[in-house]
Parts: structure tokens; sequence; C-alpha cells
């Protein structure tokens, strides 16, 4: 079963889709520093996007697809 919630990333408000236990943002090039700030700051996943600024990483291929609301599959 695909579990894949849509969210509201709370620091630009753009909608995502986090995958909860199988998410991408697992796959997210953060380290665990930055995670950690991350979790202290916001409630949720952030977006890739948002994910990719913090980190100062592009947002890989996969997961652009994983977290995009506008691909059903
Ligand atoms: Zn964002
Ligand atoms: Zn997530």
């Amino acid at each position: 079963m695909k579990r894949r919630i849509p969210k509201t990333c709370e620091r630009c408000q753009q909608t995502f889709i986090c995958g909860l236990f199988g998410c991408w943002c697992g796959d997210m090039p953060v380290t665990d520093q930055q995670y950690g700030e991350i979790v202290e700051r916001y409630h949720e996943c952030l977006c890739p996007a948002c994910l990719s600024d913090l980190s100062g990483h592009p947002i890989p291929a996969n997961v652009l697809k994983l977290s995009s609301p506008l691909i059903d599959q």
C-alpha cells in the first residue's frame, strides 16, 4: 500500500507529498546536524526545495519525482 500524504511546507507554503515511512526526505543530502535544526524549527517535513536550500545541495531526481503532487504514480 502506498501512503503518500499531501502536505504544505511550513517554510514556503508549497504543496508536496510526504511518503511517511518510505519518505523521500531520507534520500535528501541533509546532514544529521542540519536535520536536527530543521526538526527544532518545523513540525513536519519540509518540501524538497527548502531541504535543498537548507542543505546547500540540489534536489536528487528521484526525490523530485516522489515528492511532486503533480505526478500520480
Ligand atoms: Zn518549502
Ligand atoms: Zn518526509
